[in-house]
Order: structure tokens, then C-alpha cells, then sequence
């Protein structure tokens, strides 16, 4: 989940640092990138509400239910994806991009 930012050539840095949103297994997901040593990191990973396109929140750390703040859509992060799996396709994305 970690790109080193030697790798990645000048001209599609741009694009890379822009993907901020994908739509992964029929639910949208948003992050950013923060810098680390000149390792990029995605971070504020987040699934959107399907119904009104707000990013949900963790409702419990046990279960895993996700809550929307302006509908109240309630969901299960079983439904939508583990997040180290989705920033793993989010990096295969991109890999994929450039070749
Ligand atoms: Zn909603």
C-alpha cells in the first residue's frame, strides 16, 4: 500500500496525486495522499454513503457498522470491503495507469 515517489515519473505525477475517488466493488471510495519520506501514503480512506454520497463513519470498532451523518443509511464495512484490500486495488489502479 506504499509507492515510493522515486518511482513515479514526472509527467504522470499529477494524475496519480488527482485519483482522490474510485468506485470499488459498487460502492464510491475517497482518500488522500500524504507524503512521508518521499513515500506517498493514502489516508482518510473513506466509503460513501450509496444514497447520498457522504462519507460514512465507523459507528463501532467491534461489529463494523458504518453510519451515514446526513441520512442515517446504516451499513456493514462487511458489505463494502476491507480497507488494506481496497488501498491494494486502489495501488494496483495506478499501477495499471501507467503501464
Ligand atoms: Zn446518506
Amino acid at each position: 500500500m506504499i509507492i515510493n515517489e522515486s518511482e513515479i515519473k514526472e509527467d504522470t505525477k499529477t494524475d496519480y496525486l488527482t485519483y482522490k475517488e474510485e468506485l470499488i466493488k459498487n460502492w464510491k471510495w475517497s482518500w488522500d495522499w500524504s507524503s512521508l519520506e518521499n513515500i506517498w501514503h493514502i489516508t482518510n480512506l473513506k466509503v460513501h454513503c450509496p444514497k447520498c454520497d457522504t462519507p460514512m463513519y465507523e459507528t463501532s470498532f467491534y461489529d463494523s457498522n458504518l453510519s451515514c451523518p446526513r441520512c442515517s443509511h446504516k451499513t456493514n464495512s462487511r458489505q463494502c470491503g476491507d480497507s488494506d484490500n481496497i488501498k491494494r486495488i486502489i495501488i494496483d489502479n495506478i499501477d495499471r495507469k501507467r503501464n
